[in-house]
């Protein structure tokens, strides 16, 4: 079995003035200081990253955008390119999420040319899947969540899939404060793990980090992250505040 370093990651959403992020993100760095075995995320809105970019440079927590284009520049308004979230300081981007699915037509085909670009410009990806409450419901969870795995991550060498991370993250439990149970959300993972065995071999699935994304505060988090395949957190309201994203951040603690 691989030795997988989990990652916990802040999704700020449409969050916080740059005013408020850097001082959100002096609070993490401060609150995380110390935390060792566990990478560590922040993912402002585009205006803040580069004032966040100032206040975790030289530190161990790393920056994140929430998405990216797939074009390197020209006419994509509202859009923005891989050049300049590395030159804002990124490292990370968050892609695929539910909420840009669900609201702005995102679909596995305009994931899959953003992990792409992503990743060919070093840029590590957070790609995002999980099933609706209708779609569990419906008993389709697994298809579902195959479908998006195969779909966002098509034509994709393995060297390239062991660079992403996924999050599993359930549309039911986002922003809900309804989570999966932690043997509900393993299974998931666990089905994410065997869909990239297929394509990919037993060794790149077994390395590749799968992140649980839902409703994951403080007091949930350590049971979820260890879970054996729950790499570490994608986290929304819990991120909002440097003393609680810590303590998820703690819960990735072996
Ligand atoms: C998210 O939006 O990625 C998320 C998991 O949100 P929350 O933690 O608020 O459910």
């Amino acid at each position: 079995m691989a030795d997988r370093k989990p990652v916990v990651a802040g999704n700020w959403k449409m969050n916080k003035t740059s005013e408020e992020a850097e001082a959100l993100a002096k609070g993490v760095v401060d609150a995380v200081s110390g935390v060792e075995g566990v990478e560590v995320v922040v993912c402002p809105t585009f205006t803040c990253l580069e004032r966040v970019a100032g206040v975790v440079k030289d530190t161990s927590v790393c920056l994140g955008a929430q998405n990216v284009y797939w074009e390197a520049e020209g006419a994509f308004t509202g859009e923005i390119s891989t050049a300049m979230l590395l030159t804002a300081g990124c490292s990370h981007v968050i892609l695929g999420h539910s909420e840009r699915r669900q609201f702005f037509g995102e679909t596995d085909g305009t994931v899959n040319r953003r992990v792409k670009a992503a990743l060919e410009a070093t840029l590590s990806p957070i790609v995002c899947v999980g099933e609706t409450q209708e779609e569990r419901e419906s008993g389709v969870t697994d298809s579902v969540v195959r479908t998006q795995v195969t779909g966002s991550l098509d034509g994709l060498s393995s060297e390239e899939v062991d660079k992403l991370v996924i999050a599993y993250e359930p549309v039911w439990a986002i922003g809900t404060g309804l989570t999966a149970t932690p043997e509900q959300a393993d299974e998931v993972h666990a089905l994410i793990r065997s869909v990239l065995a297929d394509a990919h071999g037993q060794e790149t699935a077994d390395s590749v980090r799968i992140q649980y994304g839902g409703s994951v505060k403080p007091d949930n988090a350590s049971v979820l992250f260890s879970q054996p395949n729950i790499d570490g957190g994608l986290i929304g309201g819990a991120s909002l505040e440097a003393v609680s994203f810590a303590a998820v951040v703690k819960g990735a603690l072996g």
